[in-house]
């Protein structure tokens, strides 16, 4: 799917955003989509303009009553990054973090079959946090009960981080071909 090239204030590009997040920046008004010609736009000025459009460099986002392009550019105009998202502690988020993989012998399996597995064992004084908690079968997580990985002898197969949902620096990794040519004049002036 397209993505957008997210500039600051001073119409330095600083990020990447999927087409969702990018409308959503719009839309909340933290950020204004702007057009070729770099003139900007709030949401519903966008709305307004791009549903007469016939074509969009970054397509379309249609659904009964709207039919929306997607900015292949927008300017934050609030703060100079992208605003932090923080990613819910939850279980279903450890898990969609950890794929479903038991961290331990990393066997996949449906989230009825899965536990959270606190690495530092909590009666020990582990944490309940991102990265102290893991995804873990049934047996793995009977297997390892209050014991650290290396008592165990079940050492951890992925390292437990907290997910970042920002953007920030996503632009260096991308090979050249993928970066839309509308996007290399402004990447000419960006320090990224
Ligand atoms: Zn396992």
């Amino acid at each position: 799917m397209s993505r957008t090239l997210v500039l600051n204030r001073s119409f330095r590009a600083v990020a990447v955003a999927d087409w969702q997040r990018a409308l959503t920046l719009v839309y909340t008004g933290l950020a204004e989509a702007l057009d070729e010609e770099l003139t900007p736009y709030d949401f519903s000025a966008w709305v307004a303009a791009s549903s007469g459009w016939v074509e969009a460099p970054a397509g379309f986002v249609r659904s009964t009553r709207l039919k929306l392009a997607v900015p292949e550019v927008i300017r934050l105009v609030r703060y100079d990054r992208v605003p932090h998202r923080e990613v819910a502690f939850t279980r279903h988020n450890v898990f969609a973090r950890d794929r479903h993989r038991c961290a331990y012998c990393g066997a996949k399996k449906p989230t009825d079959e899965l536990d959270l597995d606190h690495v530092v064992p909590k009666s020990r004084g582990g944490p309940h946090e991102w990265t102290n908690v893991v995804t873990s079968c049934r047996p793995c997580n009977l297997k390892k009960a209050d014991k650290l990985p290396s008592e165990a002898g079940m050492p951890l197969k992925v390292r437990p981080v907290k997910p970042r949902w920002t953007l920030i620096g996503a632009l260096v990794p991308h090979p050249r071909r993928d970066i839309p040519s509308s996007w290399r004049r402004l990447l000419a002036s960006a320090d990224a």
